[in-house]
């Protein structure tokens, strides 16, 4: 039987129990052993029960959860050959030659690179004396799979990244609660919403919220006089007869000459033209929930294409990247996406926003 192992790593998502619960249960319906490994790499680092075998049971109930029940964990201990030598070790230890991670670029790059090693892993773990030839001749070859799990839909190659729906309609509901009060006592709000260093949350949330004004990292302001066209635009939507203000600033905002646009900066410019203005800063409400809808869907189609992903996988295929493009569940090439995704962050040092925003193709598809 094959035996694979599930995991969700980096920064937790609602989806991600969808995903898990929906890995478990292709697995077994397929024929597999599903393990899940517990509170990320560290899992697969420390071994023992933390690699747990699941059944089918074991997962019930988790199709709308928020968060991730089997753990998530930055773990430096991966990052290091010795670590994921450990890694290597707990696997065979289990019979696992296969694993679907779900998580940000950071774990995707960690298993693209563990894939890359795992020979010379396997190799040293005999010469060590670990394994004999025999005992690990079935474990030559890793198999990954990844799926993305990120409430910012800062992925390439993948038009939504499991749990960013979720996050944006959090965002909208809380934004919704302050345009009460706000067009209550007619005041301001800048919003400050997560994304790292993609916009696409605030975008969102600014569009379906009708925000006066968004700052994002891909568009920043074209001049210098951003302050100024701010305060003229909030100014002509008031004289239009509108009781409140709403702006929304992505974390990652960034002006015209790449320094950072802080919620206190554009709070200043508020009250500069006079209005009473309150900062939120959603932090991480963002993040808890249960998964929409969506979510679940999207969780559920990739869970079960990921692990026919595996069973379809020879050593000579690229460990492919579960993705969801035009509506539809796609296989991408893993390693380039991750390094697509990384361009878009060089492109936005690099000054180059026509090349960023076209490299996000996935996120502002017009
Ligand atoms: P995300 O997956 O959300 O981008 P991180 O970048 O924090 O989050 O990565 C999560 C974990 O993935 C790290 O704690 C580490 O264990 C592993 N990882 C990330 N980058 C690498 C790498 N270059 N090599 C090995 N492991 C990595």
């Amino acid at each position: 039987k094959k035996r694979i192992a599930v995991m969700t790593s980096g920064g937790d998502a609602p989806g991600m129990c969808a995903a898990v619960r929906a890995v478990v249960r292709a697995g077994i319906y397929l024929g597999c052993e599903v393990y899940g490994c517990y509170e990320g790499y560290s899992g697969l680092v420390k071994g023992g029960e933390y690699l747990k075998k699941m059944d089918w049971e074991d997962v019930r109930g988790w199709l709308s959860l928020g968060g991730t029940l089997i753990g998530t964990a930055r773990c430096m201990e991966f990052k290091e050959k010795w670590g994921r030598l450990q890694a290597a070790k707990n696997m065979i230890l289990r019979g696992v030659d296969a694993l679907i991670v779900c998580g940000g670029d950071g774990s995707l790059t960690g298993a693209d690179i563990f894939r890359d090693e795992w020979p010379s892993l396997v190799a040293e773990l005999v010469k060590n004396g670990t394994f004999t030839e025999d005992q690990v001749e079935p474990y030559k070859h890793l198999t990954i799979v990844g799926l993305v799990g990120s409430i910012d839909n800062d992925m390439s190659s993948t038009d939504n990244t499991i749990g960013a729906y979720s996050s944006l309609e959090r965002i909208c509901e809380m934004v919704d609660y302050i345009d009460a009060t706000a067009a209550s006592h007619s005041r301001a709000f800048v919003v400050e919403v997560m994304g790292r260093h993609c916009g696409w949350l605030a975008l969102m949330a600014g569009t379906a919220c009708g925000a006066d004004s968004i700052f994002i990292p891909e568009r920043p302001p074209n001049s210098k006089s951003w302050k100024d066209e701010l305060k003229e635009v909030c100014l002509r939507h008031r004289s239009k007869g509108r009781r409140k203000t709403t702006v929304i600033v992505a974390e990652g905002a960034l002006d015209n000459e790449l320094n950072p646009i802080t919620s206190e900066q554009v709070k200043e410019c508020l009250v500069e033209i006079g209005l009473d203005t309150r900062i939120t800063t959603l932090g991480h409400v963002q993040r808890g929930g249960t998964a929409v809808a969506f979510d679940r869907l999207l969780a559920t189609l990739q869970g079960v294409d990921a692990v026919k992903a595996v069973l379809e996988s020879t050593p000579n295929t690229p460990s492919p990247m579960i993705g969801f493009v035009d509506n539809k569940v796609v296989r991408r090439p893993l390693i380039e996406s991750v390094k697509l995704t990384k361009s878009v962050a060089t492109a936005i040092e690099e000054k180059r926003f026509d090349d960023a925003m076209q490299l996000r193709d996935t996120t502002f598809k017009e």
